[in-house]
């Protein structure tokens, strides 16, 4: 293959969802077809020219390398970086799942050499995440909300179409995984309508996914979170219909780390 088209390799601390707190190396794929009003990754949205690979574990310092960069490259940064000292790599983005061959080569390659592999993605690309379903441990799936997310292909301004049938049929795969985690932002403009569609969907398809609510980290045109009481009588009312409801803040945000 021609190799991936990465934005960054680096070792920190998972920040986000139910493994929140353990060792992780992440890979940043860059492309993106979704555009989210919250995304704190802008940079990741379109193919990256240059990917920085961190140069020796937890060391802030970084060196370039021109994409694509191949499968083997990524696994030598990725071991002189400890690799196999890790808990989990996590293959994230940007959209992964638009890169599909170059997601199961590294996750194969990674996971022989000891880390679990959790994959972060938007949920939508089906097709291509059954072709790497079998080298992953973790799916770490987002349910969008069309009052926060469109489709780079949509114009800027009006109404979106819900993402709801496409995050379905993507639950139908994803739930084969060992663990299935499904993310939903919550923001000042989320609907309880749509949250309940949402919820209703997973109740049907794959009820024993662990549902998080994110509350939104304010970032770009973002400025505020959710109230504290909004999260906490969506997670009592969504506790009733799902077993595993959790709300987790992002965290790797209050210390810094990347
Ligand atoms: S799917 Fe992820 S990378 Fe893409 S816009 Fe949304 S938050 Fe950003």
């Amino acid at each position: 293959m021609r190799g991936a088209n990465l934005v960054e390799v680096f070792s920190s601390i998972q920040g986000e969802g139910t493994h929140v707190g353990t060792t992780t190396l992440f890979v940043r794929f860059g492309a993106c077809d979704l555009r989210c009003r919250w995304c704190d990754s802008p940079q990741t949205w379109e193919p990256a020219s240059q990917c920085r690979i961190e140069i020796g574990r937890c060391s802030g310092e970084f060196e370039t390398r021109p994409n694509p960069v191949s499968v083997d490259d990524v696994i030598a940064a990725a071991e002189s970086l400890d690799l196999a000292a890790h808990e989990f790599a996590s293959l994230t983005g940007g959209e992964p799942l638009l890169q599909p061959e170059a997601v199961g080569e590294i996750a194969r390659a990674m996971r022989a050499r000891g880390p679990r592999i959790l994959l972060e993605t938007h949920g939508l690309a089906s097709e291509a995440l059954e072709s790497v379903l079998a080298d992953i441990d973790v799916v770490s799936m987002d349910w969008k909300l069309s009052s926060d997310v469109r489709r780079a292909s949509d114009p800027r301004r009006g109404s979106v179409e819900p993402f709801h049938t496409e995050h379905e049929k993507f639950l139908t795969i994803a739930r084969q995984a060992p663990e299935l985690i499904v993310k939903l932002v919550i923001t000042r403009a989320s609907l309880d309508d749509e949250i309940d569609e949402a919820v209703s969907r997973l109740e049907a398809s794959a009820p024993e996914a662990t549902l998080i609510l994110q509350p939104v980290t304010p970032f770009g045109p973002v400025q505020e979170s959710p109230s504290a009481e909004r999260l906490l009588a969506l997670c009592a009312r969504l506790s009733s219909r799902l077993p595993k409801v959790r709300v987790i803040p992002q965290t790797h945000k209050i210390y810094g780390a990347p």
